[in-house]
C-alpha cells in the first residue's frame, strides 16, 4: 500500500532530508586520491549522529556501513572498507540514507576523483541529467511511474548508455522502502498514477555499457556484467501542489 503524507509528516521528511543532503555533500567534498572509502563512511555516521539522526542503512538487512560506497564498475550497496582506497580517475558513487523523527531521507551522487575520462564525465552528468528528466516527467499533471522511468531510460539510450533493471527506486516514509516500486524503465502512461503528497526516491542508475548486473558473493555489491563503469544520481522527492520537491537537496 502506498503511504501518502500529510503536511506534518512532509516537514518530518524535510528534516531528514535535509540532513541526508548535507552529509552527501559533506562526504562528497572529502573525495580526493588517497582517501578509504571507510574514512568517507565514518565522516557521514559522524554527521548524521551529530544532527541527531540514525543512518538508515547501518544495520539494514546487516549492512555493516552507514552508507553505500561504490567505485566504477561497482553500482551500489558498496561497503565501505579501509582496504578500499581511491585513485585518480575513479568515480564514487556514495548513497545516504538518514532517519529522524520517525522519517527517513535517502540520496546519492556519483563523485569524480581527481581528473576522470572524458567518456567517465559524460556518464555521471547524463545520468544527473536523467534523473532531472524524470523530475519533469513527474510534474505533469496525471503522470504515471512508466512515465517517469520512461523518461530516465529514452535520456539515457541516446548516449548508448542502458539502465539496471534489477533494482529501482521505491516509496520512502516511515520504512526505508515503501511502496511503490520507482523503475528506471517503464512504458508512458502505464503505472501508478502519481499523486499529491506521494514521497518517492527517484534514482537512475546507468551503465556505460549492458544493463546487466552481478551481485558480489560478499551478498551485498551490485556491479556490472560486463565490468563498464556505472554512475548513480537519486534524492527523496515529495509530489506536492507546487510540482515536484527535492527533499534532499541542499541549498
Ligand atoms: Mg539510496
Ligand atoms: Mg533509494
Amino acid at each position: 500500500m502506498i503511504q501518502l503524507k500529510n503536511s506534518e509528516q512532509l516537514n518530518a521528511m524535510r528534516v531528514a532530508g535535509r540532513i541526508t543532503g548535507e552529509a552527501l555533500a559533506l562526504a562528497g567534498e572529502m573525495v580526493r586520491e588517497g582517501i578509504t572509502t571507510k574514512q568517507l563512511d565514518d565522516k557521514i555516521r559522524h554527521y548524521i549522529e551529530k544532527c541527531g539522526a540514525k543512518p538508515s542503512f547501518l544495520g539494514y538487512g546487516g549492512f555493516p556501513g552507514s552508507a553505500c560506497i561504490s567505485v566504477n564498475n561497482e553500482v551500489i550497496h558498496g561497503i565501505p572498507s579501509n582496504d578500499k582506497v581511491l585513485h585518480e580517475g575513479d568515480i564514487v558513487k556514495i548513497d545516504v540514507g538518514a532517519f529522524k523523527n520517525g522519517f527517513h531521507g535517502d540520496s546519492a551522487n556519483t563523485f569524480p576523483v581527481g581528473k576522470i575520462s572524458p567518456e567517465a564525465e559524460q556518464l555521471i552528468r547524463a545520468t544527473k541529467e536523467s534523473f532531472d528528466e524524470a523530475l519533469k516527467a513527474a510534474e505533469i499533471a496525471g503522470a504515471r511511474l512508466g512515465d517517469v522511468g520512461h523518461a530516465v531510460e529514452a535520456y539515457v539510450k541516446n548516449y548508448g548508455y542502458s539502465v539496471v533493471k534489477m533494482f529501482v527506486g521505491h516509496g520512502i516514509g516511515k520504512e526505508l522502502h515503501e511502496q511503490p516500486d520507482v523503475p528506471n524503465f517503464g512504458t508512458p502512461g502505464r503505472g501508478v498514477r502519481l499523486c499529491r503528497n506521494m514521497t518517492i526516491a527517484i534514482e537512475p542508475m546507468v551503465n556505460m555499457g549492458k544493463s546487466d548486473v552481478i551481485i558480489l558473493p560478499n551478498k551485498w555489491t551490485v556491479v556490472t556484467a560486463d565490468g563498464s563503469l556505472s554512475a548513480h544520481y537519486e534524492h527523496t522527492v515529495a509530489i506536492t501542489d507546487n510540482g515536484a520537491e527535492r527533499l534532499t537537496a541542499i541549498q
